[in-house]
Order: C-alpha cells, then structure tokens, then sequence
C-alpha cells in the first residue's frame, strides 16, 4: 500500500520528505541511493532504504524510551515513516568514540585510538562548501545558533552517545562514531532529527578482528569491500533479536 499522499517537499541523498494533511507533520522516505565522498560516489543498492528505516526507527524508540526527544512518529511502512516537521539546523553533530575516518585523515591521530571522553566534532551542513568543519568562533561569526541551544545540542549529543554505545555493546557492536542533526519543533522544542542508521554511524562487530571483516556500515560502500546489504541487516538482525529478548 502506498501512504504516500502528500508533496514532495524535500529531496536528499537518501531521503525524501512529503507534507502529510497536518501541517505539524510530514512523512520521511528512505530511498535506495547511496552516496560517499560528498555524493561524487553515488550507486542504488536494492534493501538498503529499508534497513535504514527498521534501524532508524528502532534507535529513534530507544532513544524516546530514554527520554531524548526526536522527530519519529510512527512507521507507516517498512520505507516510512512520519515524523514532526521541524526546522533543520546546519550543524553536523559527530562524536567519536574511536579515532578513524576523518579525524586521522586530517590529524596525526593514530586510527583506533581510544577517545575518552569523546571527541565532539561540529561541520557546518553544507553540501556545495563540503561540510566544513566548525571553531566556536565560526559559530559565533556565522550566527545560526545561540549559545546556550549549542550547550543544549552538545549535551543531548553525549547523552545519545551513552545511550547507544551501551545498547551496542549488548549486541556485541562497538559504536566507533555517528552523525546526529537536530531541529526545532513547531513549540521550539530541541530535537534529535534525520536518521541513525549505519549510513551515519560506524558500526564494528565485536566478535571478528580483521580490520575489514569487522566493519558493518557505510564504510563498506566507501572502501569498495562489498556486503552492504548482509552488513545493515546482520545490524537490523541483532537488534530485532535484541527486541525480542526483551518482550
Ligand atoms: N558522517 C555522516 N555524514 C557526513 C559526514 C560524516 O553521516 O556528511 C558520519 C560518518 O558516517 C561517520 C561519522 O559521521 O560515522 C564521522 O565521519 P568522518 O568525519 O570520519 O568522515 P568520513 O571519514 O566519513 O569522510
């Protein structure tokens, strides 16, 4: 069944985003596209929207259950889901438990370093100027956020992290790093928006070593390993175990 009635309001990388009949809220759409390298590597990989919808949407209920508030709603089917509509801020929001990708491309840090406590890194969301990394001095120049929301988004941010690491680690994952975004509600509420999925986060299984074998998320599409699919859903897999555990 099709749910989708509304206009198409937005078009991402990997997402589309409907109005639905209440101004409040719309519907998000997981797409099968996927994208590196500020999309200059760009492929469709059949299954890949709806593992990203099951697992958002489950580490959306989880984080609810804990008391942070996001955007999800409700699924309406296994691409779909609705979500308040909210005004996104330009902030990429990305914390790392252990230093890869990125932060020793640009670093001299040692890829695997443990981060404790961990790095909190802000980009400006932006995809013609790259996602430039932020200083708080940028922030304030730019002035898309006051200081006290910053806190607020900061706070929320290391929260989520917690969150997930333990909820991970109990599926035998490491949470290696994940990018967050966040919005304001219709009332101005701060809250967790866009997805958590392994598009977004790295994802290690802690049961194999090799370096390469290990990895369970976007990085596979990145580095050309193969196995996206069989990834996300050994993912989607322990965590609907893990659900199961618990009824
Ligand atoms: N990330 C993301 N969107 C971006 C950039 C990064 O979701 O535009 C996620 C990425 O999947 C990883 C974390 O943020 O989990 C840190 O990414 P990093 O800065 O190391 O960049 P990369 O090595 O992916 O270029």
């Amino acid at each position: 069944m099709n749910h989708i009635q509304g206009d198409l309001i937005y078009e991402g990388k990997a997402k589309r985003i409907y109005t639905t009949k209440n101004p409040d809220e719309v519907l998000v759409e997981f797409k099968n596209d996927a994208t590196a390298f500020n999309a200059k590597k760009h492929s469709k990989i059949d299954g890949k929207g709806r593992l990203n919808c099951l697992i958002s949407v489950a580490l959306f209920k989880l984080l609810e259950t804990s008391g942070i508030k996001t955007h999800f709603l409700e699924l309406q089917s296994e691409t779909l889901f609705l979500a308040k509509k909210i005004t996104i801020i330009p902030l990429e929001v990305v914390i790392r438990n252990v230093a890869t990708g990125s932060l020793c491309r640009e670093t001299p840090i040692i890829e695997g370093t443990k981060l404790d406590p961990p790095l909190l890194d802000l980009y400006y969301k932006d995809d013609e100027l790259g996602d430039p990394i932020l200083t708080e001095a940028r922030i304030k120049l730019l002035d898309f956020i006051d200081d006290l929301h910053l806190q607020e988004i900061e706070k929320i941010a290391r929260e989520v992290n917690l969150i997930l690491v333990k909820y991970f680690f109990l599926l035998d994952l490491s949470l290696v790093d994940f990018k967050l975004e966040f919005g304001f509600d219709v009332d101005g509420n701060l809250i967790v928006a866009d997805e958590i999925s392994p598009d977004n986060c790295r994802l290690w299984d802690r049961t194999k070593s090799d370096p390469k074998d290990r990895i369970l998320d976007k990085d596979r599409f990145r580095q050309d390993l193969g196995g996206v699919i069989d990834a996300y859903g050994e993912i989607l897999k322990r965590i609907q175990g893990n659900s199961r555990k618990a009824t």
